[in-house]
């Protein structure tokens, strides 16, 4: 059977399910397909199973891209609160947990079913488990090869996503299309993703596992002020997460472990105050008691206050106060919340995510070079992103 439509769109995550509720409510016929079994399996599992579904604050600083310029025409005409509007409409709760991050009061499921609701009125047909094997030109569009036959439409939309969480469905399907087109891909890598650790600071890392301290964690140019966390692999938390998008394997990661003091005035401090007790209890003051003692034994000798020269309290301020951490690795696309790299934006409108290199081919969602910062960013430029495509598709 040969079938026509208007557009179809491949991939029914975040960035798919907007750019077709919003293209069929344009009065477009609209074929969303997904290999997978099941929609938005990445909205589920988002946001610990809450959805941060977007982000009060974003702005186009909140992402990276080789070209930094091309979210922001996109961002700008569909805002955090043109999404809040629609959550409000369809009645989910949901609340501000902390730094502008939004998520729902109850679970992710009231964001995939507002979405799906959407596309069910606006006439959308949605497919599952069903594969695209080819996309060729055609005299008005495309002709596509698919589990349901060949599809003819005057629009392609690639919504696949990036390569992060294999078991949730993501493949490299858009790059290999996006290249096929005459397309750059960027390098790709795993982002927002825990660090793995090796040697010494394994074993640290291990028992402290389960430990949750603030921080201020850098890399070159770039740092972020949030909590990390010490697991049986590594380090991970969102100060972590937010960090690894910026490090590349060799980089030094810088940990201040203490953001909220002078240290050394601190340390100064605590020595006039309790000349006897020993470095471990004082630290016990600023970090859990087992964090406390463990970095007292193994990175000082721990020894009453008063018999530290002032050279040595130095050294112990500097240590803390700038931890220099080498992570062996990442945790790699098994665990990342996104993929860095993608298709070139350069090669893509940032008005309407159309391809120069082939008109009536579109790029939305992580498949492109954009990434946001943790925190409701990503799906931000998910809903942007498709709905600024199905403005014109
Ligand atoms: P996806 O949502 O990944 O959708 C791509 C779709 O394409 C999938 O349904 C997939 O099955 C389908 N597909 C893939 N290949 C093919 C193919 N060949 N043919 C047909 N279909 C195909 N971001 C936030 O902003 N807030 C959060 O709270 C958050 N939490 C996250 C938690 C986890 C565990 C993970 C992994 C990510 C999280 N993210 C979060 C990131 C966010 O989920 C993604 O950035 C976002 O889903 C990207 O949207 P997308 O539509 O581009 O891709």
């Amino acid at each position: 059977v040969m079938r026509s439509t208007d557009v179809v769109i491949i991939g029914a995550g975040a960035a798919g399910l907007m750019c077709a509720m919003t293209a069929a409510a344009r009065g477009r016929r609209v074929l969303l397909l997904d290999s997978s079994n099941k929609p938005g399996k990445k909205i589920l599992m988002s946001g610990g199973g809450r959805c941060n579904f977007t982000n009060m604050y974003a702005e186009p600083a909140n992402f990276s891209s080789r070209n930094p310029h091309f979210c922001k025409s996109a961002l700008a005409r569909y805002t955090p609160w043109d999404f809040i509007a629609l959550v409000d409409r369809h009645g989910v709760p949901y609340h501000e947990k902390k730094l502008g991050q939004l998520f729902c009061d109850n679970r992710s499921k009231d964001i995939l079913n507002l979405l799906l609701d959407e596309c069910r009125q606006a006439g959308v047909e949605l497919h599952v488990t069903t594969a695209v094997r080819e996309i060729a030109r055609a005299d008005a569009g495309y002709v596509l090869d698919t589990d349901l036959g060949e599809v003819t439409a005057s629009s392609v939309v690639i919504a696949t996503g990036g390569l992060s969480i294999p078991t949730l469905g993501a493949t490299g399907f858009g790059y290999e299309i996006a290249r096929r087109f005459g397309h750059t891909v960027l390098p790709t890598r795993a982002g927002l993703v825990p660090f793995t650790t090796s040697g010494e600071l394994k074993e640290l890392c291990a028992e402290l596992t389960g430990t949750s301290v603030a921080a201020v964690v850098s890399c070159g140019e770039e740092s972020f002020r949030e909590n990390i966390l010490f697991t049986h692999r590594g380090l991970s938390g969102p100060a972590i997460l937010q960090i690894s998008s910026f490090w590349h394997p060799g980089d030094t990661v810088t940990i201040d472990l203490l953001p909220d003091h002078d240290v050394l005035e601190w340390l100064q401090g605590r020595q006039a105050a309790r000349p006897d007790s020993e470095l471990k209890t004082v630290l016990g003051e600023v970090f859990t008691k087992k964090m406390a003692t463990l970095l007292a034994d193994r990175w000082f000798t721990s020894r009453p206050m008063k018999r530290y020269t002032p050279a040595e309290l130095r050294g112990i301020a500097d240590t803390l106060g700038a931890w220099p951490v080498v992570p062996a690795g990442t945790e790699g696309y098994r665990t990342a919340e996104v993929t860095l790299g993608g298709v070139d934006t350069r090669e893509v409108s940032s008005k309407t995510m159309e391809s120069v290199k082939s008109p009536g081919l579109y790029f939305i969602g992580e498949v492109l070079d954009v990434t946001g910062h943790l925190g409701g960013f990503n799906f931000q430029w998910a809903w942007a992103s498709g709905h600024a495509a199905a403005q014109v598709a």
